[in-house]
């Protein structure tokens, strides 16, 4: 198949060709007013984009790791905390809990959503901790339980309703990583839509060029409610000083740069309409692959109303399929390809294979399909066509294979 016939895994041209004068413009104020790190554009951008989330405060950062770093240590996590996380995730969100010296403890995610189980972390709270009057000790570390972080993976929230009432039960914070999911929203107890970022003591969120809200650049905030977290995020980012050369706190160089933040104001005029139009492109491949039983998708819950950063499917054949699709052109990607307690990097954490057994099956049949606001409808037919087309002619491989071995 030619290369024109082909779908590309991302298209990070298109939005900026669709807003290049604007962009240029954003980044042209920048030059004539020097304003490179912090000023005007930054505190704009931190209005406009906690006003987006629906939360008070917005502290703009250099990365969404940055973002999960300060978040934490904003909140009160430290040396020998343990903070429960979820092993179907980037790195960034394991990396951020050691940096601020905590240690992650994992619980397995959930079947159909792929998201933190909170049935998972119930047991955990319950059967692998103590409660004592001193709080929670998680009885492996002997340390205690400060703080869960959620992943909302692939740009869909977390059942926060019972992962909130968990942490209220337990007495522990929460803070999201919302590094996928700017605009998700899910149905809160009170009976409102609430949207990622709003919902715990603090959330982290990325603005890395391949998200849904990306700069040209790296970029990130921390969204929250508390003026106090937010104070500490800000001082945090900019080498724990509130005033120049006055430093209370130890901090590190994680400011947000003026031009990204000109940028992220031109593109966060968008977002909403990008947003609908992966959800619109998400609801076509759903109805592709009603037809197969090969292809399960991810379940929406609905509570839950995803932005879709990545449309995930699972599928048995997985390496194959990922070949055959780019040898017609097709781009797919695996997030992520090994869970985080199987990594090297966190062989110290102590745990192996079969520990968490559905983040295992999951990250061997995972494929990320092609997904973006520009995505075309006769794109997607031709991903869901060639799809649909490998497994027809693998099941008739496999009846071939059983006829084969069955026969007398
Ligand atoms: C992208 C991402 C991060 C890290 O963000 P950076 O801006 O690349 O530092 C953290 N967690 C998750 C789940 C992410 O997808």
């Amino acid at each position: 198949m030619s290369p024109s016939n082909g779908v590309p895994f991302l298209d990070l041209v298109s939005p900026h060709r669709e807003l290049e004068d604007e962009l240029a413009g954003a980044v042209m104020s920048i030059l004539r007013s020097a304003a490179f790190v912090g000023g005007s554009a930054v505190e704009r951008f931190e209005e406009e984009y906690a006003a987006f989330c629906g939360v008070p405060h917005c502290v703009g950062v250099g990365s969404g790791t940055d973002a999960l770093r300060f978040a934490l240590t904003a909140t009160g996590v430290g040396d020998g905390d343990v903070v429960v996380t979820v092993p179907n995730t980037f790195a960034a969100t394991v990396e951020a809990i050691i940096q601020v010296g905590a240690t992650p403890r994992f619980v397995d995610a959930d079947p159909e959503t792929f998201n933190m189980s909170s049935v998972a972390l119930a047991q955990y709270l319950t059967e692998e901790c103590d409660r004592t009057v001193n709080g929670l000790i998680d009885r492996r570390t002997q340390r205690p339980v400060r703080s869960i972080v959620p992943v909302h993976l692939y740009g869909q929230m977390c059942d926060m309703n019972a992962i909130m009432a968990l942490a209220e039960e337990y007495g522990l914070r929460v803070v999201e990583d919302a590094c996928q999911a700017h605009g998700s929203a899910y149905m809160s107890r009170e009976g409102f839509w609430k949207r990622a970022g709003a919902v715990s003591a603090a959330a982290a969120f990325s603005f890395y060029p391949g998200k849904n809200l990306g700069a040209c650049g790296e970029a990130g905030a921390v969204t929250t409610s508390d003026e106090k977290v937010a104070a500490r995020a800000r001082m945090l980012r900019d080498h724990g000083q509130s005033r120049k050369y006055h430093h209370q706190i130890v901090g590190y160089n994680g400011r947000l740069d003026g031009i990204q933040a000109a940028v992220l104001r031109v593109k966060l005029a968008h977002l909403e309409r990008w947003n609908t139009a992966r959800r619109e492109a998400a609801r076509r491949y759903d109805a592709w692959f009603t037809e197969t039983d090969h292809v399960r998708v991810i379940a929406e819950p609905a509570w839950s109303r995803g932005v879709y950063h990545l449309y995930v499917v699972c599928v048995p054949y997985r390496n194959q399929l990922q070949d055959s699709l780019s040898d017609s052109g097709i781009g797919t990607g695996l997030h992520y390809p090994v869970p985080l307690h199987l990594q090297e990097a966190y062989a110290h954490l102590g745990y192996r294979e079969g520990d968490f057994p559905v983040a295992e099956d999951q990250a061997r049949k995972l494929l990320s399909l092609p997904m973006y606001p520009q995505l075309r409808a006769e794109q997607q037919e031709r991903v869901a066509q060639a799809i649909l087309d490998f497994f027809s002619k693998q099941s008739v491989r496999e009846s071939a294979f059983f006829e084969m071995r069955t026969r007398p």
